[in-house]
């Protein structure tokens, strides 16, 4: 793999391959393959393990359908065209490479251990061509090289991490390149509707997709919300939060000009939430294993217990405590969920219910729009204390508690369980405890409306 610049001869031909990095802006693989070639070819290429493999998402397969759309028009805008190919990366880029004579072909790193093995592949059947495979930073803020422990491996506490993070000297903003010159007019052009990439409805309705959509919450939340985010981001009835998970996952905004534009007041607590991304990804990248097992060996065996009907209890958001439900619904409602809501639900699930947290995380990575292997499986690795840098075992979240605090006046909880509307704030994070005549007035009764809690929390909890 090449870190380093190539110079095409004149007239010589670069291709950019797109992956999760689906912007124009703040690009440092797209501005370095406009730089040293005078013609470029921009690629994405569909991937069925990734589109209806193990990992599959509807909404995120409509959301990167969308961004694709939006970013194939700022590609043609600039002169270019985006095309789209089917099938295995490892046969599709070295086949488009040959196809235009490209002599380098241009990738933002990919740092997922799928992502690596894939690119080691396309690397070694492009270097067969003569073909350079050139992979830049941009996905992530920090490289995984950049912070490393004494063993040469990632930091596994995160206060360790952040404060090397914040001594890496920040990578300096790149604005959109003026022209994508295109020689070919190869391919399929991709529209909206058009065959390139069959019509795909999301099962939610998640935030709008696409870079301008992305930059427009970037705004948005700079210039609005980001000096009142260290007060209210955990806040569950407020929209306290940026809003720029989905974005970052699929890059349609980098961490870097995210990063560069929080100065502010607040910054710092939004900026330490960027870096715990780099702190899952990083982890990952050097314990590929914490992605299929728990990180920490004292927790590899533990007796998870099976309740089917319990899992279906909590994916349905029909567990009696309303913000556990309230959460769930939001999930499957929008394909997003807001982080407090994320650690109370993934507590209940393996505290409450003992339910092993992969369940968790596969059902995360079935919904949200967001789901990113490393963070989704930090977060849960984190909230079910196996994890590194993780909560202790013997916290467990009251969710009663958990929704008095973050959710004073029910607000939240009345949106998402209808049921609960007429609730009074004192009995709407535990229905159970209302008098009767306060549960038929508020035309809810627990165990006919509503569930009834599916297990106690003081026994959860102690056990
Ligand atoms: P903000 O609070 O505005 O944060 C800004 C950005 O920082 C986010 O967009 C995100 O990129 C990053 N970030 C924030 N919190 C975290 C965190 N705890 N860990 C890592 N990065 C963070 N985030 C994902 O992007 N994808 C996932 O699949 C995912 N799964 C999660 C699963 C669990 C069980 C938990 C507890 C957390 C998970 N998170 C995940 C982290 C976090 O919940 C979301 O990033 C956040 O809620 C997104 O909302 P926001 O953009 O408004 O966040």
């Amino acid at each position: 793999m090449s870190n380093g610049r190539v110079v095409g001869e004149p007239g010589s031909t670069g291709v950019m391959w797109f992956r999760r990095d689906l912007r124009v802006h703040d690009h440092p693989a797209l501005t370095a393959a406009v730089a040293s070639f005078e013609k470029i070819v921009c690629l994405y290429v569909l991937d069925d393990r990734l589109l209806r493999g193990r990992l599959a998402s509807q909404n995120r397969a409509w959301f990167l359908r969308e961004s694709l759309a939006e970013l194939s028009g700022a590609i043609a805008a600039r002169g270019g065209t985006l095309v789209i190919r089917e099938g295995r990366p490892e046969a599709v880029v070295p086949a488009l490479a040959r196809q235009v004579a490209a002599r380098a072909v241009f990738v933002s790193r990919d740092y997922s251990p799928f992502g690596r093995a894939r690119d080691r592949r396309v690397e070694s059947a492009l270097a067969g061509g003569g073909t350079d495979f050139v992979a830049l930073p941009g996905v992530l803020e920090t490289e995984p090289e950049q912070i490393v422990n004494g063993a040469r491996g990632a930091f596994t506490v995160f206060s360790a991490f952040l404060r090397r993070w914040h001594d890496i000297p920040p990578r300096a903003v790149l604005p959109p390149p003026t022209d994508i010159p295109d020689p070919t007019g190869l391919g399929r052009l991709l529209g909206r509707g058009q065959d390139g990439f069959d019509p795909i409805a999301s099962a939610a309705t998640p935030l709008p997709a696409g870079e301008s959509a992305a930059r427009a919450r970037l705004e948005r939340f700079i210039g609005q919300q980001a000096g009142r985010y260290a007060h209210e981001r955990d806040q569950l009835d407020l929209a306290g939060t940026s809003r720029l998970s989905q974005d970052l996952r699929w890059g349609l905004i980098s961490p870097a000009e995210v990063v560069s534009r929080s100065t502010g007041a607040g910054a710092g607590k939004f900026v330490q939430e960027v870096a715990w991304r780099d702190f899952y990804h990083h982890l990952a990248w050097y314990s590929p294993r914490v992605l299929r097992e728990p990180y920490q060996g004292a927790f590899a065996h533990l007796d998870w217990e099976a309740h089917p009907a319990a899992l279906d209890a909590w994916k349905a958001g029909r567990t009696g405590y309303p913000v556990v439900d309230a959460a769930m619904r939001q999930l499957v409602t929008t394909g997003w969920m807001h982080n407090r809501a994320r650690m109370i639900v993934a507590s209940f699930l393996t505290k409450h219910l003992l339910i092993d947290y992969r369940e968790g995380e596969r059902f995360f990575m079935e919904h949200l729009v967001d789901g990113d292997v490393a963070v989704n499986n930090g977060g849960w690795q984190w909230a079910s204390s196996t994890g590194a840098s993780a909560q202790p075992y013997f916290r467990v979240f009251n969710p009663v508690l958990q929704g008095k605090r973050f959710d004073p006046d029910g607000k939240f909880v009345r949106a998402w369980v209808r049921e609960l509307a007429n609730y009074p704030n004192r009995f709407v994070h535990e229905p159970w405890a209302a008098p009767a005549e306060v549960q038929e007035a508020a035309r809810c009764m627990v165990g006919r409306d509503y569930p009834a809690p599916i297990v106690p929390h003081a026994g959860a909890a102690a056990r």
